[in-house]
């Protein structure tokens, strides 16, 4: 069992002057035992990774290209990212997924980046609507499987999945502890099925995760980690939720 994750998604945040100072404030005290990685805009990456040089905090973007190279005015490569030192991305997540991403963009953006050496951390989750009509789970298999289907089964192991309520994601709703542990189960399962009972994907629960609700959600079976967006801005808050999963850690 390797330690917890906590990822850090900065969202569409930060200044030059704002990311020193929160980064002054939140690298020493870090706590030991917990992996955390950050993921922040394109134009900060170089900035970014030249403060975290000397921690142990490793730097992510929050979306890539699924093409190498060429005639993609906007977008940014897997190998691009990789020459900043990118060892993760988020893929998929769901306010991408919302402007028309579809489960086959996701899955070869996850496909480009581990084929580069970078792991994706792949969010899925169901709308609000999608959960009153009781498909949550058609919904979160879909979007597995179209995974699946892209990179194969014996490369599952090396993606980091996300489960991300849409409804729980910066409203300050997190679902409970037993809507997380169900869904979290399921998405265990699913990684079983393909990889065998020694399965190493890492899942996550990312959506409204503040410091008070870490201890509950560290306490869950199947997660090994979270995605947080609003409190990866706060170093106080992003702190307290890296103490508690570094204490829970090593409760395992
Ligand atoms: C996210 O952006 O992935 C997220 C979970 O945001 P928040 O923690 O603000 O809900």
């Amino acid at each position: 069992m390797h330690s917890k994750l906590v990822a850090g998604n900065w969202k569409m945040n930060g200044r030059l002057v704002s990311n020193e100072a929160l980064l002054t404030d939140m690298l020493p005290a870090l706590p030991q035992g917990v992996d955390v990685a950050l993921c922040v805009p394109f134009p900060y990456l170089a900035q970014v990774s030249a403060l975290l040089r000397g921690s142990r905090v490793i730097i992510g973007a929050q979306d890539v290209s699924e093409h190498a190279d060429g005639a993609f005015t906007g977008q940014v490569s897997a190998g691009m990212l990789g020459d900043f030192g990118c060892a993760c991305v988020i893929v998929g997540h769901s306010e991408r997924r919302a402007r028309g991403e579809r489960d086959e963009d996701v899955a070869a953006k996850a496909a480009t980046a581990l084929a580069s050496g970078i792991t994706p951390i792949v969010c899925v989750g169901e709308t609000l609507d999608e959960r009153e009509r009781g498909e949550v789970e058609q919904v979160l298999v879909r979007q597995l499987d179209a995974l699946d289907q892209r990179i194969g089964a014996q490369d599952v192991s090396r993606l980091v999945l996300a489960y991300e309520p849409v409804w729980a994601i910066g409203t300050g709703r997190a679902a409970s502890a037993e809507q997380v542990a169900q869904v979290l189960a399921l998405v265990r399962r699913w990684c079983v099925e393909r990889t065998g009972p020694d399965a190493r994907t890492r899942i996550l629960y990312g959506g409204s995760v503040k410091a008070d609700s870490a201890g509950w959600l560290f306490g869950i079976d199947d997660a090994d980690g979270v995605l947080v967006g609003g409190a990866s801005l706060v170093a106080d808050e992003f702190v307290a939720i890296c103490r508690a999963a570094a204490l829970a850690g090593r409760a395992v």
